[in-house]
């Protein structure tokens, strides 16, 4: 005598794993559904797939870092032979000035210096641009550049 629980539990189980069975297909939907909602997510490096955009941030980080390097950095230029150096101030008797190689070439105080067998690279610098300078510090030009930046000025 079978008890008459078991005829119906067997089927009732037996269903249930043809559900599982059933649930298989299922489950290679919710393979695609992952895929599907793993896209935008594996496009997150938007830069890479954006190039414009990538070239864009690293100009900005470039503009930044160049800002940074030449903040309170002020053009001077020499009164005697009008070439432009950048100049900023440390201090108050103290500036750094930043030679370019097209300032140094044209410098009327260094050509002179190289015309007469000298070297220019052992002159600091040109003493009518370090007039120059002082004028632009006295001036205050040098001060405005790193505040509030308004050329054309005075
Ligand atoms: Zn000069």
């Amino acid at each position: 005598m079978t008890p008459p629980k078991d005829a119906p539990d067997v089927d009732e189980l037996a269903r249930s794993m043809v559900l599982l069975h059933g649930g298989h297909d299922d489950e290679d939907h919710d393979h695609d559904h992952a895929a599907g909602r793993a896209g935008p997510w594996s496009k997150a490096p938007n830069f890479a797939s954006d190039p414009d955009r990538a070239a864009a941030v690293r100009a900005a980080t470039a503009r930044d870092r160049e800002r940074y390097l030449t903040s309170g950095l002020a053009p001077v230029d020499c009164r005697f032979c009008h070439v432009t150096v950048e100049v900023k101030k440390l201090g108050p008797e103290h500036t750094a000035v930043q030679w370019n190689s097209e300032a140094t070439a044209r410098c009327a105080y260094f050509a002179e210096v190289r015309a007469c067998g000298g070297q220019s690279s052992r002159s600091k610098s040109c003493p009518k641009l370090s007039d120059s300078i002082k004028h632009a510090v006295a001036e205050g030009c040098l001060e405005k550049v790193s505040s509030a930046p308004s050329p054309g000025d005075g």
